[in-house]
């Protein structure tokens, strides 16, 4: 069976926590791990690493982690009584403050967006369950009208689409979470209400090169400076649970091929995130329209798609993952699949990787070779062979164990340890036998390998070889 290019990343949660269900899920097709550090006690997440480390040793692939700090999410306080109820037509107040809430006055221990909020201000409660507007603001005295009413309960989240939040991505608690998750050794840190690309900057500063920085696009800000954001980041996520309540649902899906579109031209892998398959949180198998929406984000060359719920506290977390594996497989057998990657196909910018990166996908197409082979230390030249969307897939062979595990989120990239090359002979001889331990490639198939000479030097990728397996 041709191994599958779109990647599947899992949320952990109680659902597959323990090992044996970690292991299933993994084998189901897994190739990332998401921790989410919204929920759950830093000990926990100490586990699920070594969990997912131990099943990783097991089954002789790398996993990638990665660690979702949740950034400046917005939330009302505690009640008196756990919870209010707002009716539609009537009046609350909204105050900041640290103190308990109660029927009609909402406080938010959020000084900083509480004295930002004016007349006209839309305020959606619990992903946007319920809705208020800002009718009168008298100093810090903030009077709403309840639009959409419902139980509002401890805690619950608080959206403001029309403003941008006066804070960093990162807050006092996501720095702490970002130091023990580097500490765990992560692959990615995935970074929560992006809002500029000064961001990326403040989190790059803290995290260097210890882990990828995801950017999750969830705020319709981001979306302003959408292409210095990706630019700066390793990777991108379309977060449709916080973005579907900052936009309008009929932007959504717009939003979601535009993030695609620039992710895909400047070579960042993208994952497309949330609700994917939220019946399956319950049912044994997915609607037909979740099951049409992973289809659409495999169809607009989205190298991953997200499992929230549905693996984190579902009834089904390995039918989820093998119900997903299922739909991408179909769409690649698809032939139109490839037509459309091949129009929306990406440039080369004018660099020897690039140059060696279409002329590998060339060759490979020219040849009906079995797999590109690509040479890498950093991951970088076997992203931009991602980037041309090979038909055939490719190998990234990696003397370091920290970039096969970043190459795991990266489509079509199967992702292998191994020692440098010492010569172009010992070069052929690696990509073959890896090639043929994966069943990639057998005797009389060819596989186009790309290099650098000399060997053993990062960002030095300048040759490209044909070899006939014998
Ligand atoms: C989202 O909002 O879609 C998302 C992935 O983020 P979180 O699950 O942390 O809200």
């Amino acid at each position: 069976m041709r191994s599958r290019d779109c990647k599947i990343v899992a949320t952990l949660g109680p659902a597959s926590d323990p090992p044996e269900r970690m292991m299933m899920v993994l084998e189901a097709g897994v190739d990332c791990f998401r921790l989410n550090f919204s929920h759950g006690s830093k000990d926990a997440h100490a586990l699920r690493v070594a969990t997912i480390r131990a099943a990783e040793a097991k089954l002789g692939r790398p996993v990638a982690i990665i660690a979702d700090l949740q950034g400046p999410k917005l939330r009302v306080g505690d009640f008196v009584n756990g919870a209010i109820t707002l009716r539609y037509g009537e009046t609350v107040r909204i105050e900041a403050s640290d103190l308990l809430g109660e029927e009609g006055l909402i406080r938010m221990p959020h000084p900083e967006i509480v004295g930002t909020l004016e007349a006209g201000d839309v305020l959606k409660l619990d992903d946007g369950k319920m809705q208020l507007t800002l009718t009168e603001v008298d100093g810090p005295i903030k009077t709403a009208r309840v639009d959409f009413g419902g139980t509002l309960k401890n805690r619950k989240g608080v959206n403001v689409p029309s403003r941008r939040i006066p804070i960093s991505a990162l807050t006092e608690q996501d720095k702490d979470h970002l130091a023990f998750a580097l500490e765990q050794g992560v692959d990615f840190v995935a970074l929560s209400f992006v809002q500029s690309a000064a961001d990326i900057r403040e989190a790059r500063a803290l995290i260097a090169d210890r882990a990828g920085i995801i950017a999750k696009i969830e705020k319709p800000a981001a979306l302003d400076e959408l292409g210095e954001i990706i630019a700066l980041s390793d990777a991108v996520m379309v977060a449709r649970g916080d973005l579907g309540v900052e936009l309008p649902p009929e932007q959504v899906p717009i939003a979601q091929r535009r993030i695609i579109r620039v992710a895909r031209i400047l070579g960042r892998p993208v994952i497309v995130a949330t609700h994917m398959l939220e019946s399956m949180i319950d049912a044994p198998t997915p609607t037909r329209a979740e099951a049409s929406d992973v289809a659409t984000a495999v169809y607009q060359g989205a190298d991953a798609v997200m499992l929230s719920a549905e693996s984190a506290v579902g009834r089904h977390p390995a039918s989820a993952v093998a119900i997903m594996d299922r739909i991408i497989r179909a769409v690649e057998n698809d032939p139109d699949h490839w037509a459309n990657l091949e129009r929306d196909a990406a440039r080369p910018e004018h660099t020897t990787a690039d140059a060696i990166a279409q002329s590998a996908r060339t060759m490979a197409e020219v040849l009906d070779a079995s797999k590109v082979v690509a040479y890498t230390a950093t991951g970088s030249t076997a992203l931009r062979v991602s980037r041309e969307r090979p038909r055939c897939g490719i190998v990234g062979m990696t003397p370091r164990v920290e970039t096969a595990r970043r190459l795991c989120l990266a489509w079509g990239v199967r992702s292998v340890v191994t020692a440098d090359a010492v010569d172009i002979e010992d070069m052929v001889t690696r990509a073959e036998a890896c090639v043929r331990h994966l069943g990639a490639a057998d005797t009389g198939d060819r596989i186009v390998i790309t290099a650098g000479v000399p060997f053993g030097r990062p960002g030095k990728t300048n040759m490209i070889r044909v070899v006939r397996l014998e």
